[in-house]
């Protein structure tokens, strides 16, 4: 699969610094951010600052600088937002089944109330 990344999805313009955020942290490759609409008490997005549309997209093209930073930048925020104690979910939406509203790559964390089973029948 080719993706074709957006310029003018929402997150693009987070970065640019278009549209304000409430940034939870910022490193060179990483922007972790709450979501504007929580579903839980805690519900920080992720995102690398690359070009990348989801995650096989990242995986597959980012330098191993940029994963490594995502990667840590994720444990980051987990350990800021104390999310371990009570545990967490991580999502990561992608394409249309995974219904992914943001074409930019991006990570949910969410913690703070029991989150139900992973996934409910459709
Ligand atoms: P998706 O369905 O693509 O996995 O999730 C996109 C998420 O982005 C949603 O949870 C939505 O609330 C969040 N979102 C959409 N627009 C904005 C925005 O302008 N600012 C922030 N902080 N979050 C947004």
């Amino acid at each position: 699969m080719a993706y074709t990344y957006d310029d003018e999805n929402i997150f693009a313009k987070i970065l640019r610094g278009e549209i304000p955020n409430q940034t939870v942290l910022e490193t060179d490759h990483s922007l972790a951010f709450r979501d504007i609409y929580p579903q839980a008490p805690t519900h920080v997005l992720v995102i690398p600052k690359g070009k990348y549309v989801c995650y096989d997209h990242f995986a597959q093209e980012a330098t191993d600088a940029e994963i490594l930073d995502y990667t840590r930048t994720i444990g980051e925020v987990c350990k800021m937002e104390g999310v371990a104690d009570g545990g967490f979910r991580m999502i990561a939406n992608a394409g249309e089944a995974g219904v992914q509203e943001v074409p930019h790559l991006h990570v949910h964390i969410l913690a703070g109330r029991p989150l139900g089973r992973m996934l409910q029948k459709a």
